[in-house]
Order: C-alpha cells, then structure tokens, then sequence
C-alpha cells in the first residue's frame, strides 16, 4: 500500500514489545487508526516528542487492510499542548476528553467534524482561563451531536407540539433521557425516568445545538441551577451511549472537576421529576 498523510490528536499509545508503540489515532482525512511505530521507543530521532496523547502532528503511514495495523513511518509535530502538562485538572480534562472519543468512535467512519471537534477543545484547554464551569458538557453535548445523538429540544418527543422558544417565565418541561426528548405537560407520563429543563436551561442548549463546532464559553456565565440541569442533561444522555466506562473518569473525580459524567447514581443530585 502507499505512503498516506494527514493530520491527527495521538489518543493513546502503549509500548509494545522491546522497542515498538502501538498508537491510537483520530485524524483529520481517515478517522480512527491504530498503527504501529517500529523502534519507536528507542529512536528518539524518528518520533521524538510526537506519540504523546493529546498531540497534533502530521502524520505519514501505510493504511493497513481489514483489521490490521497501520505501518506508521513517522510524525511531525504540529502542536504539543502544553498546560495539561502543567496543571492537574487540565491533564484530566485532556485525557478524559480523548478517551472519550476514542470509545465514542469506532473505526474509519468518523468524520473530519469530530478530529475538529477534539482540536478545538484542546486548543481552548490550552488558551481559556479560567475554564468555563460548562467547558466539558459543552464538549461532550458537541461529540453527541457529531456522532448523530442530538437531543430533540424542540418539540415533544411523543405528541410533536412545538416546545420552542420558551419564555423565561413558563414553567420547566420535562426530558426523557431514554427518548432523548421534551415531553409537553400532556404528554409527562409518557418518558420513562425524567427530569425538569427550566426555560433558560433549553434556551442555552437550543444556542449550542445551533452552532458549532463549540460554543464560545470565554465570555459567560451561568446561574448554579442551568450548570446543574445542564451537566444532568449531558451525564444521562451520555449514559445511553457510552459502551463501557471510562478509566479517566475516576481521576477527573478526584481532582474535583465538577460531575460531568455518566456515574450510575452521580447526577440524582438534581431535582428528579421522576423515576421508573
Ligand atoms: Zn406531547
């Protein structure tokens, strides 16, 4: 097979045997590879600095066929983030961040809007200061979209009535994780387990949905309650997706990010409506 470029984000990379690393990628033109670099534990010359997770590099290799490994020739840096490696929280954010679009994306099929999506967050961990308190939903509610699980926050999931705008002054509606939907006052029984979205909580959300690839953050703020059902909302729909849990979660935890994923029990903080 001939030689490929492309740019990429290094998810991950484990040493393999006495001097090889398997790497994980998300490029840019051929979504997620897996390739092996040979020597690439010793030779400091041909992949110096550019296999550590969460760096943007050019990358050249030989596609594989079917299931195998890619061969991967070598790497250029383009970006190497830096303040993850200097702050204990960012490092988290990153490494659950890649994580979870390694998981959320199977193979080949991932498109260019999710390896522009991962840029971006990385580039605002490294530039946004302080970390808007809905940094990760926004990034996570962003992936869901990508990959084809928007929630429907515009009509009733089950009745179809317009649910959209929302005056400030309505009361809140309630969403069905399980639906992925607004269910209207008429229709409230009907969703399985739920919880309330105030009006100024869907009007954020409806402002994100509409744009992309991340909404600008630097400049908000947001009242403790839309932070609380905005996590909500994102943990529980995340729970219906993700495939298994994510081993960078714990270590989020523990250094005290606020909850932001799907933890059986995490986000019943919030005023459940109801359950079963
Ligand atoms: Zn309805």
């Amino acid at each position: 097979m001939r030689e490929e470029r492309t740019a990429a984000i290094v998810l991950r990379t484990r040493v393999h045997g006495e001097s090889d690393k398997i790497v994980t990628f998300l490029t840019q033109d051929w979504g997620k590879i897996t390739g092996i670099a040979k020597g690439a534990k010793r030779s400091r010359r041909r992949f110096v600095n550019v296999l550590e997770s969460f760096t943007h590099i050019r990358l050249r290799f030989r596609p594989s066929r079917a299931d195998d490994l890619a061969f991967i020739l070598g790497c250029e840096l383009l970006q190497a983030f830096r303040r993850p490696s200097q702050d204990l929280q960012r490092f988290a954010l990153a490494s659950y961040m890649v994580e979870l679009a390694d998981v959320m994306v199977a193979g080949q099929e991932a498109g260019q809007e999710i390896y522009a999506l991962l840029l971006h967050a990385l580039a605002s961990l490294e530039a946004l200061s302080p970390l808007p308190a809905l940094f990760l939903p926004a990034f996570e509610l962003r992936l869901l979209v990508e990959l084809g699980y928007a929630p429907n926050l515009r009509t009733c999931h089950v009745c179809g009535t317009s649910v959209f705008p929302r005056a400030p002054d309505e009361p809140a509606l309630l969403f069905s994780p399980s639906l992925s939907g607004l269910l209207c006052p008429r229709c409230d029984t009907q969703g399985g387990a739920t919880f309330r979205l105030s009006p100024a909580t869907l009007r954020l959300l409806q402002t994100w949905l509409a744009s992309g690839p991340l909404p600008d953050l630097s400049a908000e703020s947001w009242s403790p309650r839309i932070c609380q059902e905005t996590r909500s909302l994102v943990s529980r729909l995340l729970a219906q997706h993700l495939p298994r849990p994510l081993k960078s979660l714990a270590f989020l935890e523990r250094i005290d990010v606020p909850p932001v994923a799907a933890v059986p029990g995490q986000a019943a903080c919030i005023d459940d409506a109801q359950s079963g």
